[in-house]
């Protein structure tokens, strides 16, 4: 079984009052990037850092 996790993220939004959303990453807890979201919300991705470094765990049997 092979799942590919790939996030693409537009680095350089502008910051507004209203950017509630947060994007985190659900290995690390980083940060990614936030969004002008209504209301105050969470979305969990990988970013490419722990992405690649799943992909090399599980590479590495
Ligand atoms: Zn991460």
């Amino acid at each position: 079984m092979s799942h590919t996790i790939s996030v693409t993220i537009e680095a350089g939004v502008a910051a507004q009052p209203n950017e509630l959303g947060l994007i985190i990453c659900k290995s690390c807890n980083e940060i990614l990037a936030t969004l002008p979201t209504d209301g105050y919300k969470k979305f969990y991705v990988v970013c490419q850092a722990c992405a690649r470094k799943e992909n090399n765990k599980e590479a590495s049997e």
